[in-house]
């Protein structure tokens, strides 16, 4: 099943390749679809956006129309240039956008409506986005505000967990969680209620940072690479790239102490940390004691999702 980031993988994706183009062609299976293209027709109009919203992926076009889809278990939109073989077969194929230059196709989507701004407002189904860290308007002060109030909501959330979720800020995938955390000296599974202001602006500082860095790491032309180098020490080299993600059983580069490695939330996605610069603070007067982790080295050089 595609997680959130993986939707805002995909969205940023078919953003880059559609965002600002003209439609030149669309083509569905799905009856209610067709019938709004009958009656108003998508080509002709610019796609204006595409944003992820949790695992719902929002296509935004001119004139107050927006594609709304969910992948659940089966779902996947591919990008195809014009012209080039898909790799599923047609018989799964439920919408496709054309371009000049390219082809976005929806296969085996089970969930895809048109909205109105309107109609969407009301469809409480769909979750609202937190702010962007990549956005103009994203400010530090504005991040700690958003870690602050979900912390005052759910005060035993787990820090590393409420980093990847995209409703609180969005962004951040599971890499950049743990460097965030390690960055701030805070350790991924403390409870949100322990966090003080200024490590909350420490996260949203170095959330902003990192993501602004590997932006500009990538292309060089303001394009998001996902696979590309992604590097928060602020060295380039392979091995040397990252402060505790795919680094367990390494030395902490800070302290020497020996990095850590435990699957954390209901999704266990692997988070890394230094207990040593990130200490355990317990949430709870009875101490509960610090979570301890994996240290056995596996596969290195691997970095991934
Ligand atoms: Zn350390």
């Amino acid at each position: 099943m595609p997680e959130g980031d993986t939707i805002y993988r995909a969205a940023r994706a078919l953003q880059r390749a559609l965002g600002g183009k003209l439609v030149t062609g669309f083509e569905t299976a799905l009856a209610p679809l067709a019938r709004v293209n009958d009656d108003t027709p998508i080509a002709g109009r610019t796609i204006e956006k595409v944003e992820s919203r949790g695992k719902w992926l929002l296509i935004h076009f001119s004139g107050d129309l927006i594609l709304v889809t969910h992948m659940l278990m089966s779902g996947s939109w591919h990008i195809y240039r014009a012209g080039e073989r898909w790799r599923m077969g047609r018989n799964r194929m439920r919408a496709v956008i054309r371009t000049a230059d390219w082809e976005a196709v929806a296969f085996n989507v089970p969930v895809a409506e048109f909205h109105t701004a309107r109609s969407l407002e009301r469809y409480t189904q769909i979750p609202k986005l937190g702010p962007d860290v990549l956005s103009e308007g994203f400010t530090v002060e504005g991040g700690a505000r958003r870690l602050a109030d979900y912390a005052a909501a759910n005060p035993r959330a787990e820090v590393a967990v409420v980093l990847l979720n995209q409703r609180v800020m969005a962004g951040l995938g599971n890499v950049y969680k743990s460097e965030v955390a390690f960055s701030a000296g805070v350790n991924p599974f403390r409870a949100m209620s322990t966090l003080t202001p200024p490590e909350m602006e420490q996260m949203a500082e170095f959330a902003q940072r990192y993501m602004q860095a590997n932006i500009l790491d990538g292309s060089g032309d303001g394009i998001v690479t996902y696979f590309g180098n992604r590097r928060t020490t602020g060295n380039s080299n392979r091995d040397d790239r990252l402060w505790v993600y795919g680094r367990q059983g390494q030395e902490c580069r800070r302290c020497g102490a020996t990095i850590m490695m435990r699957k954390q939330g209901e999704q266990a996605r692997s988070t890394y940390w230094c207990p040593s610069c990130q200490p355990w603070i317990s949430p709870s007067p009875d101490a509960t004691p610090a979570p301890v982790g994996r240290t056995g080295v596996v596969r290195r050089g691997k970095v991934g999702c």
